[in-house]
């Protein structure tokens, strides 16, 4: 067989009756006539025609659902509807089939109807052949690039941050432990204790909550740097918007303060969104007809104002709203809703950490349109923040989205040395253990920023998907690790 050529590129090709060969995944097989193929190179697929000359009974009835197929023949103009070309095959090779009678033990479960999300989710190693998937992973592709190309072309340094981690104080959360003892067996010290000393790396460890301590300690270096990485959470907290492990992007920079730092997370969004606009534009707008059309069940109080390709362009079109968390408290005070006692969670004093039905309403009700909560309590935040000088609230920044709430957390870093060892001590931090961190304070320390942007909470909202666990190719949640 000669050079496969991808579909995307077909598609977009004169139909010349030029020979090309195509390799994919059969969708479906009409007529013992029509084959779709799609390659995973776009959303569309390619119909081949085949006939009895070039198909043998015995083959074509092992062109089923899913099966793998590779084919050659005339590049033509295409008589059907919705393709302008198509393939007039000469010959056909099954590299791989797929037994499509449900009747019998393994069969293919992608049959050519619609599927629930929940079902796919259960075969998740499967599902990235159906179309809803197909343009989620691509758009994820495409968003992973842009940020890249975001930061290259500025000049930031990539960082490679440690994915196994002694240090336990960024208090992000649950961290899971790392260690080669028998747990049946695990050596005591004269305390009583698990003695660590004898673990592989002679001291307890755990997955990463966050790189953005050793992101500090690059950036007092490169000047402007980010990792994108997996990091790991323990939480046991089972909601959409939650993974154990996911990706996150952590900028870093030297001489930003909270305005620069909020400038340029804007910038981020407002670019990489673009980019996936620009780029996989039929997956956005095939995810876009999805949820029209299961919005069509919904009684029409339920209906979103905006579809999502709206969305997406209202988002990078406005400014984001920018607001302290003073304000915000009275305004959710203040609100309808707080009144009526819509709230779970009633907002009566200054200080209470925000819940994300309140984060929520802020951006969907309140000011329609994301926004950015800036001076937090410091008892809310990490230890690292920079203190004001009301000596009640640091320097954090929160960027709340639509459906989503929370997508980025950052802050301007407390540069100065005995502001953090107080704050530290105050929070009961480990100061010898953390030398290594004080360090960036105590030679040649400046003012610096940073944040971190949930990768996945952006996939969530680019790709209009509800749950996390349809953003991430193998999700891993509370009592599930499967694949
Ligand atoms: P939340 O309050 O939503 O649990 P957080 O404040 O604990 O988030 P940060 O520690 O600020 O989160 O992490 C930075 C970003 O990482 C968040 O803004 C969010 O986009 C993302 N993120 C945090 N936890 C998770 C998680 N368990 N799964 C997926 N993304 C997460
Ligand atoms: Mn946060």
């Amino acid at each position: 067989m000669q050079k496969r050529t991808k579909i995307k590129e077909l598609l977009l090709t004169e139909p010349t009756e030029q020979l090309v060969t195509v390799k994919g995944w059969v969708r479906t097989f009409r007529n013992n006539q029509f084959i779709a193929i799609n390659d995973g190179s776009t959303i569309n697929n390619i119909q081949a025609v085949v006939n009895a000359e070039v198909a043998d009974e015995a083959t074509m009835k092992r062109i089923t659902p899913g099966s793998c197929v590779g084919v050659t023949g005339k590049l033509i103009a295409s008589q059907g509807k919705g393709q302008k070309v198509e393939v007039a095959v000469t010959s056909i090779e099954i590299y791989g089939d797929a037994e499509s009678d449900i009747s019998k033990p393994n069969s293919y479960p992608l049959q050519p109807k619609a599927h629930s999300l929940e079902f796919l989710r259960e075969i998740a190693h499967l599902r990235f052949r159906t179309n809803t998937f197909g343009a989620i992973f691509r758009v994820r592709h495409s968003l992973a690039y842009a940020v890249h190309k975001f930061f290259n072309d500025k000049g930031f340094v990539y960082m490679h941050t440690p994915i196994i981690t002694a240090s336990d104080a960024e208090g992000a959360g649950e961290m899971f432990k790392v260690t080669t003892l028998d747990i049946n067996k695990a050596p005591l010290n004269e305390a009583g204790e698990i003695d660590f000393k004898q673990d592989f790396f002679g001291k307890a460890t755990n997955l990463t909550v966050s790189g953005q301590l050793e992101g500090e300690l690059a950036a007092m270096a490169f000047g402007e740097v980010y990792t994108f990485g997996p990091t790991f959470r323990a939480e046991n907290s089972n909601t959409t918007r939650h993974l154990a492990e996911f990706w996150m992007i952590e900028p870093e920079m030297a001489f930003f303060d909270l305005n620069d730092n909020m400038d340029l997370a804007e910038e981020l969004l407002h670019y990489v969104i673009r980019y996936a606009l620009e780029h996989n534009k039929e997956d956005i707008e095939f995810l876009n007809q999805r949820l029209l059309d299961e919005e069509k069940n919904k009684p029409q109080t339920e209906r979103s104002e905006m579809s999502l390709l709206e969305k997406l362009q209202f988002c990078i079109d406005n400014k984001f709203e920018r607001v302290t968390y003073t304000e915000a408290i009275s305004i959710l005070r203040e609100s309808n809703h707080n009144k009526k006692k819509k709230f779970q969670y009633l907002v009566n004093e200054w200080g209470v950490d925000l819940q994300s039905e309140h984060e929520r309403y802020l951006v969907e009700k309140h000011f329609k349109k994301p926004v950015i909560l800036t001076d937090y309590p410091k008892d809310i935040k990490a230890f690292y923040m920079r203190q004001n000088d009301d000596g009640k609230t640091v320097r954090a920044m929160d960027i709340l989205f639509p459906g989503i709430g929370e997508i980025v957390g950052g802050s301007q870093r407390e540069e100065r040395l005995e502001l953090l060892e107080t704050r530290m001590k105050e929070m009961h931090l480990p100061i010898e253990e953390m030398y290594w961190y004080l360090d960036t304070r105590r030679f040649g320390a400046c003012p610096h920023a940073g944040f971190g942007l949930g990768f996945e909470r952006l996939v969530l909202f680019v790709t209009g998907m509800t749950n996390i666990r349809d953003v991430i190719a193998f999700p891993r949640t509370p009592k599930s690790a499967e694949f």
